[in-house]
């Protein structure tokens, strides 16, 4: 069994600020959604790196003393995502080491795709691993590189790893932001008065009052020092392939991303075109909450039926789509959700969410709403059926656990006990982008086209499909 690592993480940076490691925090508080198992903080102060890092949710890692155990003008702290794989500390980051140069520390988001081959490689010629993270092998050709300089010696490693990638490293005195040549996962800049802030989603920028400058380009390297920051272009140009996925479920609402369009914005331009596409008789439209509001609003205003709140979420507890025994998930959506009779007696419904991935959750959902006295439940969903796993970034199952790659939309239908059940298409999808002409976007999940090859090699990426 092959674990899948550095998925659907979240990554904070903080330049030349006193109160670097503070705001490192608050940054991944406010970016607490992309990754719940562990976190971690390390911070420079021009001589050394420091580290703290733990298992569970950012309030419960950090309090005032271990903030103070991280001094320096220079931090970056990362979330990590619960995945069906190892779940251990090691395998928490930042990661850092100490090499021929100096300490590095190192927080990434985004999934590599020939980290098998070229782990082995390293491994025949004498590298030692501590973690089973793909972050660690940049690392470590960071080390074997011959350059003398921080940025040179990463682009050199960085030529040789495939895959996504939103990267800070941080050495005892400078910072360097890169994402990978096509774009795949989000990183913004900002400002917060001399100093300077690198996220992966600007909720964060939001809560530390930094002010929005603009995306890291796809290919950009930005290196933070004593002399200012200056910007690279290390690789050759790529088609763009920004993750479409980060705008149907994973960013937060209230975040811009990809060349600054709000979350919130697109999942209702998604739910109106959902609408035109597949219109139904209805009484009510009710979203599965948090994750399909957006698209509802839009979905109700688009076919002018009213917006209702039929499912009411309970906050306090985890996503029930990252527990891994099926037992536990079953349980997990009426832990979470509850259906308001009040609202739904007597009416015919159209619930929308933003996906369907394995239909667990929706069959339990209609399960509770037709108990609750509704008369018709259609299904809608804000995102094309997930057919394809992801190796980028995203936690998705194996392809035989994606109900999408082995049915129909008619038998998905009835599984879920829907009236009816409706896709967004993968053209409707794409039409909240279409004003700049461009098509940069990966939907693999959907279409199968996957924008970065991966070596046959690689048995980890196999796995997924279950080979
Ligand atoms: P399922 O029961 O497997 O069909 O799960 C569908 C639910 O999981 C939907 O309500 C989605 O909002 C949510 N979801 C979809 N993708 C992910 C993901 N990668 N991580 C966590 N939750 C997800």
């Amino acid at each position: 069994m092959f674990d899948k690592f550095n998925e659907e993480c979240g990554i904070v940076g903080i330049y030349g600020n006193p109160e670097a490691s503070n705001l490192a925090y608050l940054g991944l508080h406010a970016l607490q959604h992309r990754g719940q198992e562990s976190a971690g903080i390390a911070s420079a102060d021009g001589r050394s790196i420091y580290l703290e890092k733990g298992m569970g949710l950012v309030v419960d890692i950090f309090s005032e003393g271990t903030i103070k155990k991280l001094p320096g003008k220079i931090a970056i702290g990362h979330n990590r995502y619960s995945t069906t794989g190892e779940s251990h500390l090691k395998n928490a980051q930042p990661c850092t080491v100490e090499y021929s140069r100096g300490p590095l520390a190192l927080a990434h988001n985004g999934n590599l795709v020939n980290i098998s081959f070229l782990r082995s490689e390293l491994e025949a010629y004498g590298s030692i691993f501590s973690s089973t993270m793909d972050s660690e092998v940049i690392v470590h050709l960071i080390a074997q590189s011959k350059e003398f300089k921080l940025k040179d010696q990463l682009s050199e490693a960085l030529h040789r790893v495939q895959g996504a990638y939103s990267l800070l490293i941080m050495s005892e005195k400078e910072m360097i932001a890169v994402r990978d040549p096509r774009g795949i996962r989000p990183l913004s800049l900002g400002k917060l008065k001399d100093s300077y802030v690198v996220v992966s989603e600007s909720c964060a920028m939001d809560l530390i009052e930094a002010e929005y400058i603009r995306d890291l380009k796809p290919g950009e390297m930005m290196v933070f020092d004593q002399s200012g920051v200056n910007s690279y272009f290390p690789f050759p140009a790529q088609k763009e392939a920004a993750c479409i996925f980060e705008f149907i479920y994973f960013s937060r609402p209230d975040s811009s991303i990809f060349g600054d369009r709000n979350v919130h914005e697109v999942r209702k331009e998604f739910g109106r075109i959902l609408a035109q596409e597949s219109p139904v008789e209805a009484d009510l439209v009710i979203p599965v909450p948090d994750s399909g509001i957006s698209a509802a609003m839009g979905y109700s205003e688009a076919s002018k039926t009213p917006f209702e709140m039929g499912l009411i979420r309970n906050h306090y507890i985890g996503r029930t789509f990252i527990e891994p025994q099926a037992s536990i998930r079953h349980f997990g959506v009426k832990l979470k959700l509850n259906a308001m009779k009040n609202v739904l007696e007597g009416k015919r419904v159209v619930v929308v969410d933003d996906s369907i991935v394995r239909g667990t959750t929706s069959r339990k959902i209609i399960k509770m709403i037709r108990a609750s006295g509704a008369k018709e439940v259609h299904m809608r969903v804000s995102a094309p059926p997930t057919m394809n796993p992801c190796f980028y970034g995203i936690d998705t199952p194996t392809r035989k656990e994606l109900i999408a790659a082995t049915h129909t939309v008619d038998e998905i239908c009835s599984y879920i006990t829907a009236d009816s059940l409706a896709y967004i298409s993968i053209e409707g999808l794409k039409k909240p982008f279409q004003e700049g002409g461009r098509d940069h976007f990966c939907d693999a999940c959907f279409s199968g086209d996957y924008p970065i090859k991966f070596p046959k090699m690689d048995m980890r990426q196999l796995s997924l499909f279950g080979e």
